[in-house]
């Protein structure tokens, strides 16, 4: 079905490949990190943390999560060499707003039981407090055995100025 989303992708990337001239870059990533950061539609990563392509996995999902994050940190790390993770949470996100019990209740609402119970044990990884957030997905993800030796930053990104600040 042709939706204006589906439009945008053929017109956008008609116009993107016409210039397109980065078919030569390598698999592994150059610069040897990854970047866990929100799915949030005001982040653009590449632009605000200055990522060239072919430099770094940009890893994306509901909150930067790291431990929705993992398979792919692992396979990042183990695979394709990448030895630093950035963890980009950031102000205004959504993941503030609501809870496990919310969703739930959003999904028995608007798709039924059948559905409600498809999502009855998913954990929504929502969090009240961006700081304390970024702090628990650093001790988390440190605890693992796998990941030894890698290197991790926390950070807050600002939707409001596009500025960084690092976690302490
Ligand atoms: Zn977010």
């Amino acid at each position: 079905m042709s939706t204006p989303a589906v439009q945008n992708l053929i017109d956008g990337n008609k116009a993107y490949a016409s210039t397109f001239t980065e078919g030569h870059l390598a698999l592994p990533p150059s610069q040897k990190y990854a970047v866990v950061t929100c799915m949030d539609a005001r982040i653009d990563p590449k632009s605000a943390f200055g990522i060239p392509l072919g430099a770094a996995h940009i890893i994306r999902n509901a909150g930067g999560s790291v431990r929705d994050a993992f398979r792919s940190l692992v396979i990042s790390q183990q695979l394709l060499g990448t030895t630093d993770v950035l963890i980009v949470k950031h102000t205004g996100c959504g993941m503030l707003t609501f809870d496990n019990a919310v969703a739930r209740s959003a999904v028995a609402k608007n798709k039924g039981d059948a559905a409600a119970k498809e999502v009855e044990d998913l954990e929504f990884l929502t969090f009240p407090d961006l700081e304390t957030e970024v702090k628990n997905d650093l001790e988390w993800i440190k605890s693992k055995n796998v990941e030894s030796g890698i290197n991790f930053t926390g950070w807050i990104y600002e939707v409001e100025t596009g500025k960084v600040r690092k976690v302490e």
